[in-house]
């Protein structure tokens, strides 16, 4: 066990530019606590070792991320209910001895879309992609009174995997796809929400392809993707007029759901946004 503040750490590779650090430092201080979020780059072939090591430095607890999330499902002793059927965890929290899986993505993409006031009942929406996030993603949409969903990937076969994320009486409305038929005009008019999951836009360049003018004029578009400045995706939606948004606010959301589980306290997540803002 270690002396001094209480420590938790991001295990992932790479981590130099996370921003979880900044956010979470500045909630220690805003709050007075004597904890510490340190980074740690963790290779996959090291990811059982890093965690037998936090066991035994008595860590507070772990963020996890790419390209840990499901990885490191087997080396942890139980999982939230969340985690469980993601089949992810982006949080781990210490309980007595016992290291438990979260994730904190799902309810953190909802907060982030409940801030935009976006009303989920009976509305269809559109997610573009399939990997880890999109599964997060379609697990929280699934509980949200959403009435339809299309699923567009690169690769079908994972976008069809998602309809198990679905309580049963959704799963018949999932329609899975490939993602160019996100440039047909009739699949794009029908989204009442469109959300990016997958990792273009990440250069700064990228875009998934999208038929953007056959949006509905209240159409709302997601980007999980974030960076200094607005995605090229939310960029040319508010060229056209659309409500956008980037990922920073899921991301903020996410961390507060983690900042609550770890120390038991309300997060503050003004302070926080200022950190990410400035990191
Ligand atoms: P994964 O690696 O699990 O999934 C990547 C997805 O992008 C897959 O659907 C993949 O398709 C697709 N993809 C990748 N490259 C291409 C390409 N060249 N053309 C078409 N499709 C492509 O990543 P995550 O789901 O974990 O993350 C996705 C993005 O979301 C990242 O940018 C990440 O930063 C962001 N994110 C943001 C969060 C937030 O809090 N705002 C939280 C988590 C993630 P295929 O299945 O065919 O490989």
């Amino acid at each position: 066990m270690s002396a001094g503040p209480r420590i938790v750490a991001l295990f992932g590779d790479p981590v130099e530019h996370s921003r979880s650090p900044a956010m979470h430092n500045a909630a220690f201080r805003a709050l007075g606590l004597d904890w510490v979020y340190v980074a740690h780059r963790v290779p996959p072939a090291e990811l059982g070792a890093a965690i037998a090591a936090a066991r035994l430095f008595g860590y507070a607890g772990l963020n996890v991320t790419v390209p840990h999330k499901e990885a490191v499902v087997p080396h942890l002793d139980d999982l939230g209910d969340a985690a469980r059927s993601i089949g992810a965890v982006n949080t781990v929290v210490r309980r007595g001895g016992r290291l438990v899986g979260e994730n904190t993505d799902a309810d953190g993409f909802l907060r982030a879309l409940r801030r935009l006031r976006f009303r989920f009942r009976e509305r269809t929406a559109l997610v573009l992609g399939a990997g880890g996030s999109a599964r997060a993603v379609v697990w929280a949409l699934g509980r949200s009174g959403l009435a339809r969903l299309v699923v567009l990937n690169r690769t079908v076969s994972r976008a069809e995997e998602l309809r198990s994320l679905l309580p049963a009486e959704l799963r018949g409305s999932l329609e899975a796809g490939p993602l160019e038929a996100a440039l047909d005009r009739s699949v794009v008019s029908r989204a009442d929400l469109i959300v990016n999951c997958t990792s273009l836009g990440l250069d700064g360049r990228s875009m998934p392809p999208l038929a953007l003018d056959a949006t509905r004029p209240t159409c709302l578009v997601y980007d999980l993707v974030y960076g200094r400045r607005s995605t090229p995706l939310v960029a040319r939606a508010r060229r056209l007029g659309r409500r956008a948004e980037d990922g920073r606010r899921m991301l903020l959301e996410q961390a507060g759901l983690a900042f609550r589980l770890w120390t038991g306290r309300r997060p503050p997540l003004a302070a926080m946004a200022r950190a990410l803002e400035e990191s």
